[in-house]
């Protein structure tokens, strides 16, 4: 499932391929992807895309906005194998390709989700910078802030909580950015185990998991995100951090810290690697 590496991954490979180009036609093959109060619309909506062009693309969370000067937008949400390829029209169409974007000449943008749990939202107005508002009036559900935008300050307050660390991380109504992966590998990187209670991490602690955090996404981010079957970006580039992962699918495997091996843990129904030399659960 992409996270915010991989989206981020997404978005810049579409800034570069398809920023400020204009559109011939937007087409879409599977109406029952798009959801919200204009999915009815879907077809006049799309049609307004003709001539017009994305002038930004951003990222909220996990979600994909791609939008144009006055405001209209497409909203994504990738689910577990939604993906962007940039092809020529000659090129042959992917079984489960649901959105084609035609540019002149003849290049295309294939949105591509092959298990289907992606999702799309249109929107006549939104503004790309501050899109919260306009999604949850969708009921899209709300969003924390931005892991990488957040304060010690504000992360600390978040923290108050009976929950367990992993469980609060992986919360995007608290926090968004954190799937899986990272939760596991920013607390293993700030020797802190997954299942302690959120109010019990200090400030110092918390101080540096926010380090922690920021500093995996951002690693993450420019090795093109992490993939372990099916992530690629708009130029078909595979995510290189899976080779840097410390803990995340390494159960078996010695520490690179202390050499004791990985375990993998279940954890509020989610698979959960550890160190449990390096992440004492009493520490
Ligand atoms: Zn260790």
């Amino acid at each position: 499932m992409p996270e915010l590496p991989e989206v981020e991954n997404i978005a810049m490979g579409l800034r570069q391929s398809i920023l400020g180009r204009p559109i011939d036609k937007v087409a879409c093959f599977s109406p029952v992807i798009i959801k919200g109060s204009r999915s009815e619309q879907w077809q006049s909506f799309l049609a307004t895309f003709a001539g017009r062009s994305i002038t930004s693309v951003t990222r909220r969370a996990k979600r994909l906005i791609l939008a144009t000067t006055d405001q209209r937008a497409l909203v994504f949400q990738l689910g577990m194998t939604g993906k962007f390829l940039l092809k020529q029209r000659s090129d042959d169409r992917h079984k489960h390709t649901h959105l084609v974007f035609s540019f002149p000449g003849d290049q295309e943008l294939h949105y591509v989700d092959t298990r289907r749990f992606g999702r799309l939202w249109l929107f006549d107005c939104l503004d790309p910078q501050h899109p919260d508002a306009a999604m949850e009036a969708e009921g899209m559900g709300s969003l924390g802030p931005e892991a990488l935008r957040l304060t010690s300050n504000r992360f600390h307050a978040l923290l108050d909580s009976q929950r367990s660390i992993k469980t609060l991380l992986l919360d995007q109504t608290r926090l968004t950015g954190l799937g899986n992966i990272y939760a596991d590998e920013s607390l293993f990187a700030s020797g802190i185990h997954p299942a302690r209670s959120s109010r019990r991490i200090g400030s110092e602690e918390a101080t540096t998991l926010l380090r922690q955090i920021k500093g995996v996404l951002r690693r993450a981010i420019r090795a093109g995100g992490t993939t372990f079957s099916d992530f690629e970006n708009a130029y078909g580039d595979i995510g290189r951090f899976r080779k840097r992962l410390k803990v995340y699918g390494r159960q078996g495997e010695p520490c690179r810290s202390c050499g004791g091996p990985i375990e993998r843990i279940v954890l509020a129904g989610r698979g959960t690697h550890i160190c449990p030399r390096c992440q004492p659960q009493d520490p």
